[in-house]
């Protein structure tokens, strides 16, 4: 039996005069880049976060990259991760020159354990990226109360994680800012 990686067409057959309608409308409107379809999307998806401010970005790596930029971190600070997520939230960090300091996951979560993260801060730390994998928010309340005492900056890598919520919040809005991915392959 043949069991492909990643289905889209059956993802897609569900949505797809959907996705047809709203590709064609912006062909016909010739508005490639930015425009008011981006901006109506980043207000439905704030909205949708019950959050201000949703900047749309090429992709979620380019969020991530965006985000630690935004926050003046780059070359000669360090940056707390998870061991266990996607290559893009380390590359991230490589991109905006920054180093990746890994903690290792909990057994029983597989996401970040933030019992582990204060033993790798140092006066380099500028960040933590917690990584909310396989739809499953990391421990938030941990995490912020870490980096609030530390003075560490948040960046959420929520490419996996569209909806979920933690403690009545959406993932996504805990830290400095929250980076999603809209590759069709993910949990959106
Ligand atoms: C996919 C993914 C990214 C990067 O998103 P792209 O849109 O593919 O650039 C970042 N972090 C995690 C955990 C991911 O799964």
């Amino acid at each position: 039996m043949n069991i492909p990686f990643v289905d889209f067409n059956s993802m897609h057959a569900q949505i797809a005069n959907g996705l047809y309608d709203a590709s064609s409308s912006v062909i016909n409107s010739n508005w490639f880049i930015q425009g008011s379809e981006v901006s109506s999307f980043e207000q439905a998806f704030s909205n949708y976060l019950s959050i201000h401010n949703c900047i749309g970005c090429g992709n979620g790596l380019d969020a991530l990259v965006l985000s630690l930029k935004a926050l003046g971190i780059g070359q000669g600070d360090e940056v707390i991760l998870p061991a266990n997520t996607f290559i893009a939230t380390a590359l991230a960090v490589t991109y905006a020159g920054a180093t990746p300091v890994l903690v290792e996951p909990r057994l029983d979560t597989y996401n970040i354990d933030p019992s582990k993260i204060e033993e790798v801060i140092t006066p380099k730390t500028k960040a933590i990226i917690p990584v909310h994998l396989y739809g499953q928010p990391a421990e938030m309340d941990s995490i912020m109360k870490i980096a609030n005492e530390h003075d560490l900056h948040v960046i959420e890598d929520t490419a996996q994680a569209h909806g979920a919520i933690y403690h009545g919040k959406r993932a996504g809005t805990f830290g400095n800012t929250g980076a999603f991915s809209f590759y069709p392959g993910k949990n959106l």
